[in-house]
């Protein structure tokens, strides 16, 4: 026998007490701790951001793989630059208008913000978030220790008059925003604010995150500039832009390659390669390989489709919002993405209320975790992506009744 001896010697001191001061700012995710009650086969769940699976691209995935192995034999299975598969830089650079030496490859776009954690936070810095925000973006700067500012949000993204206020007492190092169809709240940034956002955070020298991984899954509306094609416009040079962009195959494509990118200026995306080769070296050489081959023609096709899908979705459930939800209950109209938010009338609490949902066998997950410090604690976040339409149509009832009960306590 190795490795275990007859009679244990007592660890002399308590394992936990060795952790760092970083780790102990860390936290389960809530949303983690959510979903493991959710996940119950019988209940249907609106809670986790998940792509429909029954739309991934089994078959040309299939192919891709196939072509890649032998087209680039071992090399495909060998270790590559920290940068990213050169072809594939190239190709998001065109995309973009930008050199491939703006763009860095990461392993998913949660990498991406904690590789950018890492290079621009340090302790004590300002970060900016719309309240509510990504909750994993939270998570990530969080062990960099920043001290979080939130900025109030509405119907058409960051307000920008309060964000001037705020920029005016207080000295910021970044601002984190996700401009398309938002998670949590699937919200989209006016095309009249994205340019005072690129303009005012230019104005006070604080950089500004473009964290946008749904920006293609638009089925309504018109799209709006990116901030970074704006930065790029308003500076006139890609190494000089304050944008930072951040972007993902993961609901396009798969989640499941974790492949995604970050387009920044010289001195963040050098950093960025430094930082990223003491995490993991480079994104595995092989799914990036894959990526590259569906880019050309998977890709566009793939974008349709899910659009198309999570149009529908979304369609439906508003409209069972609208037919069967109790008044006072509000929600957003997301035009893209995967999400939309309730808001319920004040003094209910989501949280409180979600082992009732379960209990009817709907799940969703709960607003306040969004919020960098605190509050709506009577809004919740639901995910059309991942539930076929029979599902929404029973699940939403069920939610609708829950509410219902709720509010005539
Ligand atoms: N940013 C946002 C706003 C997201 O919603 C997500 C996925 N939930 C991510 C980043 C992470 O995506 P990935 O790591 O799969 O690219």
């Amino acid at each position: 026998m190795t490795g275990m001896s007859a009679s244990p010697v007592p660890l002399p001191f308590d394992l936990s007490t060795r952790l760092s001061r970083r780790a102990q700012g860390m936290n389960a995710s809530a949303i983690r701790e959510i979903l493991k009650i959710t996940q119950r086969p019988d209940v249907i769940s609106f809670a986790g951001g998940l792509p429909a699976p029954e739309l991934f691209p089994l078959d040309e995935v299939r192919a891709a793989s196939n072509r890649v192995l032998d087209v680039y034999g071992p090399a495909a299975l060998q270790y590559s630059t920290t940068e990213g598969h050169p072809p594939l830089r190239e190709w998001i650079g065109a995309q973009a208008g930008i050199p491939a030496a703006n763009v860095q490859i990461v392993t998913g776009s949660q990498q991406g913000l904690d590789l950018l954690g890492k290079v621009l936070i340090d302790e004590g810095d300002v970060v900016l978030v719309e309240a509510p925000t990504y909750l994993g973006a939270l998570q990530s700067f969080r062990p960099y220790q920043p001290r979080y500012v939130q900025v109030p949000t509405d119907e058409g993204g960051i307000d920008v008059d309060a964000l001037e206020e705020v920029l005016n007492t207080t000295r910021a190092k970044l601002l984190y925003a996700v401009p398309n169809f938002q998670n949590p709240t699937g919200r989209t940034l006016s095309a009249e604010r994205r340019r005072r956002l690129v303009e005012l955070t230019a104005r006070f020298g604080v950089l500004l995150i473009e964290d946008d991984p749904y920006g293609q899954l638009r089925f309504t509306g018109e799209a709006a500039p990116s901030l970074y094609s704006l930065g790029l416009e308003l500076h006139g040079d890609p190494d000089r832009n304050h944008v930072i962009y951040s972007s993902s195959f993961s609901k396009t494509l798969v989640p499941g390659l974790r492949d995604a990118w970050v387009q920044a200026a010289a001195p963040v995306i050098n950093k960025l390669i430094q930082a990223k080769q003491g995490a993991d070296l480079h994104t595995p050489t092989f799914n990036q390989m894959i990526i590259s081959e569906l880019v050309q023609d998977v890709l566009p096709r793939q974008i349709e489709r899910v659009r198309q899908a999570y149009g529908e979705r979304a369609r439906l459930m508003l409209e069972r919002i609208r037919a069967d939800f109790p008044d006072g209950v509000q929600c957003t109209t997301p035009e893209g993405g995967m999400f939309l938010w309730l808001t319920l009338p004040g003094g209910v609490d989501t949280q409180a209320l979600l082992p009732r949902a379960v209990e009817r066998k709907v799940a969703y997950v709960p607003g306040s975790p969004f919020y960098a410090l605190g509050g709506g604690e009577n809004t919740m976040r639901l995910s059309y992506s991942n539930a076929t339409p029979e599902q929404i149509t029973q699940g939403m009832g069920a939610l609708g009744d829950t509410l219902r009960e709720a509010l005539a306590e």
